[in-house]
């Protein structure tokens, strides 16, 4: 497991910031955010540092999603009365509202007329566009 000295949750992980722990394994930890949006809301980290989701090794990002439906759950079921669903959500990088340079899955619990949620501006695809585009992508792959 490798850590990063001046990262928060690095910090978290290894003890010397303390946390509202949900649960641990030795791939995962999951602690109530801080700052939460809504009573419930819940981080699931990797214990290993990675910045972005897509640099993160992938046993430790199927690692962090195994446990989200179990701890989605048990949130749930605490808030329930409250909450009448949950968003999933993962921040990459700044210009996607990302604070804290350590991958983490946020747990949100939701109720209506709550005020979260995402300004959801959907376009139109180009059929001919994305053809390329999709072939590009699966270049990468
Ligand atoms: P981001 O914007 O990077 O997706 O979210 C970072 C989250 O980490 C925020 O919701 C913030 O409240 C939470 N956070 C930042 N520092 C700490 C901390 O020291 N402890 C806990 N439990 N949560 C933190
Ligand atoms: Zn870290």
């Amino acid at each position: 497991m490798s850590l990063e000295a001046d990262c928060i949750f690095c910090k978290i992980i290894g003890g010397s910031i303390p946390c509202h722990r949900i649960f641990e394994d030795d791939q995962v930890m999951a602690f109530l955010d801080v700052g939460p949006l809504a009573r419930g809301h819940t981080l699931v980290i990797p214990k290993i540092h990675a910045v972005t989701l897509e640099t993160l090794p992938p046993e430790y990002a199927a690692a962090c999603l195994r446990i989200v439906p179990a701890v989605a759950h048990a949130v749930m079921t605490e808030v329930g009365d409250e909450a009448a669903g949950w968003n999933l959500l993962q921040n990459n990088g700044p210009v996607a509202g990302q604070a804290v340079g350590h991958v983490h899955f946020h747990i949100i619990p939701r109720k209506p007329n709550d005020g979260l949620g995402f300004r959801w501006l959907p376009g139109k695809l180009d059929q001919e566009e994305a053809q390329v585009l999709a072939e590009n992508i699966k270049s990468w792959l």
